[in-house]
Protein backbone atom coordinates (compact mmCIF):
# COMPACT_ATOMS: atom_id res chain seq x y z
CA UNK A 1 0.00 0.00 0.00
CA UNK A 2 3.13 2.31 0.88
CA UNK A 3 4.22 1.43 -2.79
CA UNK A 4 1.46 2.09 -4.32
CA UNK A 5 0.50 5.44 -2.55
CA UNK A 6 4.05 6.46 -3.98
CA UNK A 7 3.36 5.19 -7.62
CA UNK A 8 0.27 6.99 -7.57
CA UNK A 9 1.36 10.95 -6.46
CA UNK A 10 4.05 10.20 -9.62
CA UNK A 11 1.71 11.24 -12.58
CA UNK A 12 4.43 12.88 -15.29
CA UNK A 13 6.10 11.10 -18.06
CA UNK A 14 9.64 12.40 -17.01
CA UNK A 15 9.83 10.99 -13.50
CA UNK A 16 8.20 7.61 -14.77
CA UNK A 17 10.71 7.00 -17.71
CA UNK A 18 13.43 8.28 -14.87
CA UNK A 19 12.21 5.26 -12.41
CA UNK A 20 12.25 3.20 -15.48
CA UNK A 21 15.93 3.90 -16.46
CA UNK A 22 16.63 3.38 -12.93
CA UNK A 23 14.86 0.20 -12.96
CA UNK A 24 17.34 -0.80 -16.13
CA UNK A 25 20.29 -0.04 -14.63
CA UNK A 26 19.34 -1.41 -11.04
CA UNK A 27 18.68 -4.74 -12.88
CA UNK A 28 22.21 -4.94 -14.81
CA UNK A 29 23.86 -3.96 -11.10
CA UNK A 30 21.72 -6.71 -9.54
CA UNK A 31 22.76 -9.56 -11.44
CA UNK A 32 26.45 -8.74 -10.71
CA UNK A 33 25.61 -8.43 -7.79
CA UNK A 34 24.05 -11.71 -6.98
CA UNK A 35 27.15 -13.14 -8.87
CA UNK A 36 29.66 -11.68 -6.39
CA UNK A 37 27.57 -12.39 -3.20
CA UNK A 38 27.30 -8.77 -2.38
CA UNK A 39 23.89 -8.99 -0.83
CA UNK A 40 24.06 -9.94 2.44
CA UNK A 41 21.54 -10.78 5.40
CA UNK A 42 21.59 -8.44 8.06
CA UNK A 43 20.25 -9.63 11.54
CA UNK A 44 17.64 -7.91 13.67
CA UNK A 45 16.80 -8.99 17.64
CA UNK A 46 13.27 -10.67 18.13
CA UNK A 47 12.80 -10.01 21.57
CA UNK A 48 11.16 -11.89 24.30
CA UNK A 49 9.07 -8.68 25.73
CA UNK A 50 8.54 -11.21 29.47
CA UNK A 51 11.21 -12.66 29.46
CA UNK A 52 13.38 -9.59 28.36
CA UNK A 53 15.87 -11.78 26.01
CA UNK A 54 16.59 -12.37 22.84
CA UNK A 55 14.80 -15.14 21.19
CA UNK A 56 16.01 -14.71 17.22
CA UNK A 57 16.63 -13.00 14.55
CA UNK A 58 15.12 -11.67 11.44
CA UNK A 59 17.50 -11.63 8.19
CA UNK A 60 17.09 -8.73 6.53
CA UNK A 61 18.29 -8.36 2.80
CA UNK A 62 21.56 -5.26 2.59
CA UNK A 63 22.78 -4.50 -0.64
CA UNK A 64 25.70 -2.19 -0.59
CA UNK A 65 26.36 -0.73 -3.83
CA UNK A 66 29.68 -0.26 -4.87
CA UNK A 67 29.35 3.45 -4.76
CA UNK A 68 29.20 2.58 -0.60
CA UNK A 69 25.45 3.33 0.01
CA UNK A 70 22.82 0.60 0.89
CA UNK A 71 20.62 0.26 -1.47
CA UNK A 72 17.18 -0.96 0.59
CA UNK A 73 15.02 -4.09 0.21
CA UNK A 74 12.01 -2.33 -1.26
CA UNK A 75 14.09 -1.16 -4.08
CA UNK A 76 15.96 -4.37 -5.22
CA UNK A 77 13.63 -7.33 -4.57
CA UNK A 78 11.16 -6.55 -6.62
CA UNK A 79 13.17 -6.04 -9.21
CA UNK A 80 14.82 -9.08 -9.12
CA UNK A 81 11.02 -10.46 -9.33
CA UNK A 82 10.97 -9.01 -12.24
CA UNK A 83 14.07 -9.88 -13.61
CA UNK A 84 13.68 -13.77 -12.87
CA UNK A 85 16.77 -13.57 -10.44
CA UNK A 86 14.41 -13.98 -6.96
CA UNK A 87 15.07 -17.78 -6.69
CA UNK A 88 18.89 -17.05 -7.63
CA UNK A 89 18.71 -14.30 -4.89
CA UNK A 90 16.63 -16.13 -2.38
CA UNK A 91 18.77 -19.28 -2.05
CA UNK A 92 21.89 -17.68 -2.09
CA UNK A 93 20.66 -15.39 0.93
CA UNK A 94 18.65 -18.25 2.82
CA UNK A 95 22.28 -20.54 2.70
CA UNK A 96 24.46 -18.04 3.99
CA UNK A 97 21.49 -16.77 7.17
CA UNK A 98 21.34 -20.69 8.00
CA UNK A 99 25.32 -20.88 7.73
CA UNK A 100 25.22 -17.83 10.14
CA UNK A 101 22.57 -18.98 12.87
CA UNK A 102 24.78 -22.44 13.23
CA UNK A 103 27.03 -20.43 14.82
CA UNK A 104 24.16 -18.71 17.13
CA UNK A 105 23.30 -20.44 20.73
CA UNK A 106 20.77 -22.89 19.28
CA UNK A 107 17.59 -21.99 21.07
CA UNK A 108 17.75 -19.19 18.44
CA UNK A 109 15.61 -18.60 15.55
CA UNK A 110 16.47 -17.47 12.19
CA UNK A 111 13.21 -15.38 10.90
CA UNK A 112 13.56 -15.12 7.03
CA UNK A 113 11.04 -13.53 4.48
CA UNK A 114 9.70 -14.42 1.67
CA UNK A 115 7.81 -12.53 -0.93
CA UNK A 116 4.29 -13.00 -2.44
CA UNK A 117 5.76 -14.02 -5.76
CA UNK A 118 7.23 -16.61 -4.80
CA UNK A 119 4.95 -18.53 -2.61
CA UNK A 120 3.32 -19.00 -6.06
CA UNK A 121 6.43 -21.38 -7.16
CA UNK A 122 5.46 -24.82 -5.25
CA UNK A 123 9.16 -26.20 -5.38
CA UNK A 124 9.89 -23.69 -3.17
CA UNK A 125 8.98 -25.25 0.22
CA UNK A 126 11.49 -28.46 -1.06
CA UNK A 127 14.28 -25.62 -2.13
CA UNK A 128 13.71 -24.23 1.39
CA UNK A 129 14.01 -27.58 3.14
CA UNK A 130 17.04 -28.87 0.76
CA UNK A 131 19.05 -26.08 2.05
CA UNK A 132 18.10 -26.60 5.57
CA UNK A 133 19.31 -30.53 5.28
CA UNK A 134 22.82 -29.02 3.37
CA UNK A 135 23.59 -26.25 5.61
CA UNK A 136 22.30 -28.55 8.79
CA UNK A 137 19.87 -26.33 10.56
CA UNK A 138 17.14 -28.14 12.19
CA UNK A 139 13.97 -26.64 10.64
CA UNK A 140 12.41 -26.14 14.08
CA UNK A 141 15.20 -23.27 14.14
CA UNK A 142 14.01 -21.57 11.06
CA UNK A 143 10.72 -19.24 10.80
CA UNK A 144 9.06 -17.69 7.32
CA UNK A 145 7.68 -14.72 7.29
CA UNK A 146 4.87 -14.03 4.47
CA UNK A 147 2.28 -11.86 4.34
CA UNK A 148 -1.42 -11.62 3.91
CA UNK A 149 -0.91 -11.28 -0.20
CA UNK A 150 1.05 -13.50 -0.79
CA UNK A 151 -1.61 -16.43 0.49
CA UNK A 152 -4.43 -14.68 -1.56
CA UNK A 153 -2.72 -14.38 -4.11
CA UNK A 154 -2.14 -18.12 -5.53
CA UNK A 155 -4.28 -20.07 -2.48
CA UNK A 156 -3.62 -23.58 -3.38
CA UNK A 157 0.11 -23.09 -4.47
CA UNK A 158 0.87 -21.39 -1.30
CA UNK A 159 -1.12 -23.99 0.74
CA UNK A 160 1.06 -26.53 -0.73
CA UNK A 161 4.43 -25.32 -0.11
CA UNK A 162 3.55 -23.81 3.71
CA UNK A 163 2.44 -27.48 4.38
CA UNK A 164 5.81 -28.91 3.25
CA UNK A 165 7.62 -26.29 5.47
CA UNK A 166 5.27 -26.54 7.92
CA UNK A 167 4.74 -30.90 8.41
CA UNK A 168 8.94 -30.29 7.90
CA UNK A 169 8.57 -28.45 11.76
CA UNK A 170 9.34 -24.85 10.01
CA UNK A 171 7.48 -22.39 11.57
CA UNK A 172 5.52 -19.62 9.93
CA UNK A 173 4.61 -15.78 10.99
CA UNK A 174 2.40 -13.98 9.16
CA UNK A 175 3.85 -10.73 8.25
CA UNK A 176 2.57 -6.92 8.23
CA UNK A 177 -0.63 -8.14 10.10
CA UNK A 178 -3.87 -5.00 9.33
CA UNK A 179 -2.17 -3.90 7.01
CA UNK A 180 -3.77 -6.59 3.79
CA UNK A 181 -7.38 -7.21 2.78
CA UNK A 182 -8.66 -10.25 4.95
CA UNK A 183 -7.05 -10.96 7.89
CA UNK A 184 -9.46 -12.51 9.95
CA UNK A 185 -10.03 -15.63 7.16
CA UNK A 186 -6.71 -16.29 6.75
CA UNK A 187 -6.08 -16.33 10.40
CA UNK A 188 -8.60 -19.49 10.60
CA UNK A 189 -7.23 -20.92 7.11
CA UNK A 190 -4.22 -21.56 8.41
CA UNK A 191 -1.87 -22.45 11.40
CA UNK A 192 0.63 -19.85 12.30
CA UNK A 193 2.77 -19.28 14.62
CA UNK A 194 3.18 -15.74 14.70
CA UNK A 195 1.56 -12.61 13.81
CA UNK A 196 3.35 -9.77 13.24
CA UNK A 197 1.47 -6.51 14.27
CA UNK A 198 2.20 -4.25 11.51
CA UNK A 199 4.91 -1.34 12.28
CA UNK A 200 2.58 1.34 11.46
CA UNK A 201 0.41 0.60 14.50
CA UNK A 202 3.28 1.12 16.91
CA UNK A 203 3.95 4.29 15.53
CA UNK A 204 0.74 5.86 15.69
CA UNK A 205 -0.94 3.78 18.81
CA UNK A 206 -0.04 6.38 21.61
CA UNK A 207 -0.94 9.30 19.75
CA UNK A 208 -4.43 7.59 18.41
CA UNK A 209 -6.51 5.79 21.20
CA UNK A 210 -8.31 3.71 18.51
CA UNK A 211 -4.73 2.48 17.59
CA UNK A 212 -4.51 1.44 21.01
CA UNK A 213 -7.15 -0.61 21.22
CA UNK A 214 -7.17 -2.49 17.53
CA UNK A 215 -3.56 -3.48 19.20
CA UNK A 216 -5.09 -4.32 22.34
CA UNK A 217 -7.46 -6.39 20.05
CA UNK A 218 -4.96 -8.37 17.94
CA UNK A 219 -2.77 -9.37 21.31
CA UNK A 220 -6.19 -11.18 22.54
CA UNK A 221 -6.93 -12.61 19.33
CA UNK A 222 -3.37 -14.28 19.22
CA UNK A 223 -3.77 -15.25 22.89
CA UNK A 224 -7.03 -16.91 21.97
CA UNK A 225 -5.43 -18.59 18.90
CA UNK A 226 -2.50 -19.18 21.04
CA UNK A 227 -0.73 -17.54 18.37
CA UNK A 228 2.44 -15.31 19.44
CA UNK A 229 2.26 -11.70 19.05
CA UNK A 230 5.10 -9.66 17.32
CA UNK A 231 4.99 -6.09 17.35
CA UNK A 232 7.19 -4.48 14.68
CA UNK A 233 9.01 -0.92 14.96
CA UNK A 234 9.26 -0.19 18.62
CA UNK A 235 11.59 2.79 18.51
CA UNK A 236 10.39 4.52 22.01
CA UNK A 237 10.55 3.16 25.61
CA UNK A 238 7.21 4.04 26.21
CA UNK A 239 5.89 1.85 23.57
CA UNK A 240 7.86 -0.91 24.73
CA UNK A 241 6.13 0.12 28.40
CA UNK A 242 2.66 -0.25 26.57
CA UNK A 243 3.12 -3.33 24.71
CA UNK A 244 4.88 -4.66 27.70
CA UNK A 245 1.85 -3.71 29.82
CA UNK A 246 -0.64 -4.65 27.20
CA UNK A 247 0.89 -8.52 27.29
CA UNK A 248 2.78 -8.32 23.65
CA UNK A 249 4.99 -11.74 23.50
CA UNK A 250 7.76 -10.35 21.26
CA UNK A 251 9.00 -7.07 20.28
CA UNK A 252 11.21 -5.72 17.71
CA UNK A 253 12.98 -2.90 16.34
CA UNK A 254 15.45 0.27 16.99
CA UNK A 255 14.96 0.63 20.26
CA UNK A 256 15.58 -2.82 20.98
CA UNK A 257 18.74 -3.71 18.01
CA UNK A 258 19.19 -2.14 14.45
CA UNK A 259 19.68 -4.88 11.93
CA UNK A 260 23.60 -5.30 11.96
CA UNK A 261 26.08 -7.38 9.99
CA UNK A 262 26.68 -10.97 11.22
CA UNK A 263 30.14 -9.85 13.15
CA UNK A 264 28.40 -7.41 15.11
CA UNK A 265 25.90 -10.21 15.98
CA UNK A 266 28.14 -12.57 17.22
CA UNK A 267 30.17 -10.02 19.10
CA UNK A 268 27.76 -8.15 20.94
CA UNK A 269 24.30 -8.97 21.02
CA UNK A 270 24.44 -12.34 21.11
CA UNK A 271 27.22 -12.20 24.11
CA UNK A 272 25.98 -10.15 26.30
CA UNK A 273 22.10 -11.72 25.84
CA UNK A 274 24.28 -15.12 27.16
CA UNK A 275 25.42 -13.22 30.29
P1 LIG B 1 9.58 -6.26 6.86
O1 LIG B 1 9.67 -7.74 6.72
O2 LIG B 1 8.32 -5.69 7.39
O3 LIG B 1 10.85 -5.86 7.72
C1 LIG B 1 10.83 -4.87 8.70
C2 LIG B 1 11.43 -3.58 8.18
O4 LIG B 1 11.31 -2.58 9.19
C3 LIG B 1 12.90 -3.66 7.83
O5 LIG B 1 13.14 -2.78 6.75
C4 LIG B 1 13.56 -3.12 9.10
O6 LIG B 1 14.86 -2.63 8.89
C5 LIG B 1 12.59 -2.04 9.47
N1 LIG B 1 12.61 -1.71 10.90
C6 LIG B 1 12.91 -2.51 11.95
N2 LIG B 1 12.75 -1.87 13.12
C7 LIG B 1 12.36 -0.61 12.82
C8 LIG B 1 12.05 0.55 13.62
O7 LIG B 1 12.11 0.55 14.85
N3 LIG B 1 11.66 1.65 12.93
C9 LIG B 1 11.59 1.70 11.58
N4 LIG B 1 11.22 2.83 11.00
N5 LIG B 1 11.87 0.62 10.80
C10 LIG B 1 12.25 -0.52 11.42
P2 LIG B 1 14.07 -3.21 5.53
O8 LIG B 1 15.23 -4.00 6.03
O9 LIG B 1 14.29 -2.00 4.71
O10 LIG B 1 13.15 -4.22 4.74
C11 LIG B 1 11.98 -3.78 4.08
C12 LIG B 1 11.19 -4.95 3.57
O11 LIG B 1 11.90 -5.65 2.55
C13 LIG B 1 10.92 -6.01 4.63
O12 LIG B 1 9.83 -5.57 5.41
C14 LIG B 1 10.63 -7.22 3.79
O13 LIG B 1 9.30 -7.19 3.35
C15 LIG B 1 11.54 -7.00 2.60
N6 LIG B 1 12.76 -7.84 2.73
C16 LIG B 1 13.88 -7.63 3.45
N7 LIG B 1 14.75 -8.64 3.31
C17 LIG B 1 14.17 -9.54 2.49
C18 LIG B 1 14.55 -10.82 1.95
O14 LIG B 1 15.64 -11.36 2.23
N8 LIG B 1 13.66 -11.43 1.12
C19 LIG B 1 12.44 -10.88 0.82
N9 LIG B 1 11.63 -11.55 0.00
N10 LIG B 1 12.05 -9.69 1.31
C20 LIG B 1 12.89 -9.03 2.12
CA1 LIG C 1 9.41 -9.39 8.00
CA1 LIG D 1 6.79 -6.56 8.73
CA1 LIG E 1 6.83 -4.97 5.19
Amino acid sequence: AKKQGRNLVKPFVPSMQEELAKRVRIEGDLRAAIRQGEIVPYYQPLVDLKANKIIGFEALARWKSASGDFIPPSEFIPVAEEAGLIVELTDQLLRRACTDALSWPNELVLSFNLSPIQLSDRLLGLRILKILGDVGLPAHRVELEVTESAIIQDAVTARIVLDDLVNAGVRIALDDFGTGYSSLSQLSNYRFDKIKIDRSFVASFETDDKQDIVIKAIIALGAGLGVMITAEGIEEQSQLQRLQDLGCDIGQGYLLGRPAPIEEITAHQVDSMQR
